[in-house]
């Protein structure tokens, strides 16, 4: 048996833009548990341990949820954190944040904590700690990042006991999030970095543009909402992948027609029917990305027949 040794103090300091998408993932699921890996780096001497918490990975698409389980999809969450490896090969897996807002159970449940010790002790988790972020629950009527409630829990490799981390000795910080990557972008496009930032296109917009991050999040997570500068043009980026196993880049532009807003989707034209669409304007982004790419499967489809 390994001789036991102290315990270390335990700081955590998370970018307050991570802890913004950790509670947006709320917002979303208020009636359902969610949740998400928590990435970043860290500093371990002897006695005391800094968890710098920097970001969040998204449960992915094929995340299961209900009001008092989640799953996430691990798959999704393995090649994504293998992206963000390859720009930055320090970045760590430290943990987890799950919410119990939607149930009221106000700590870890024996399931969160058997989990955990599971992963700390694993060989392949590299970190000798394991982070857990809790949502607890909604504060009503709060704003910002003080609309929930969370608690911070570390559990340690060899050590069964699960240690709540005092508030005093969380910290959140203003570094920018490591991912979501577009994090600016996704606040700056919903309007809701501050009140007169909305303009002319008003509430509709803002809908619209929250909507679309939603649908376009769990549909085709690699478009990414964007703003050109300097003239603040609103448009979607990234990779549209197709049945055939290809992927082509596309991006939908967000246009004021007339005070309203409609969405044309941008890609090189592979036919009469593609450049057709892309002449043609759509109430979401959602919408304009789905039909491109209803036809260029169909046109792939129809071209595997006619051989
Ligand atoms: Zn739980």
């Amino acid at each position: 048996m390994k001789k036991k040794r102290k315990r270390p103090a335990v700081r955590v300091e998370i970018a307050g833009e991570a802890l913004e998408s950790v509670f947006e993932e709320c917002d979303r699921y208020d009636h359902e548990e969610t949740g998400g890996r928590v990435i970043g780096h860290f500093t371990m001497d002897g006695d005391s341990v800094v968890i710098q918490a920097r970001g969040v990975i998204e449960p992915g698409p094929n995340a299961r949820r209900s009001r008092t389980s989640f799953f996430q999809d691990g798959e999704h969450q393995t090649e994504v954190f293998r992206r963000i490896e390859a720009a930055d090969p320090s970045i760590e897996h430290l943990g987890n944040w799950h919410t119990h807002h939607v149930n009221g159970y106000p700590t870890l449940s024996g399931g969160d904590r058997a989990t955990y010790r599971r992963i700390v002790n694993h060989e392949l988790h590299n970190p000798d700690f394991f982070y857990a972020l809790l949502v607890t629950h909604r504060n009503d009527g709060r704003k910002g990042l003080d609309r929930y409630a969370v608690r911070h829990y570390v559990l340690f490799r060899g050590d069964d006991a699960v240690h709540e981390i005092a508030p005093t000795n969380v910290k959140v910080t203003d570094d920018p999030s490591i991912w979501p990557k577009d994090h600016r972008a996704s606040i700056d496009a919903r309007g809701d970095h501050d009140a007169d930032g909305a303009g002319p296109r008003g509430k509709v917009s803002v809908a619209v543009r929250a909507r679309d991050q939603v649908v376009l999040g769990v549909l085709f997570p690699s478009l990414a909402p964007r703003l050109a500068t300097p003239t603040g043009t609103f448009f979607w980026k990234g990779q549209l992948p197709l049945i055939d196993g290809s992927a082509v880049d596309i991006k939908v532009a967000e246009i004021d027609d007339d005070g309203s807003l409609v969405y044309y989707p941008v890609v090189s034209p592979t036919s009469e029917h593609v450049a057709e669409l892309c002449g043609t304007s759509f109430s979401s982004a959602a919408h304009a990305v789905r039909a491109l790419e209803l036809q260029m499967n169909r046109e792939i489809y129809q071209s595997a027949m006619a051989r």
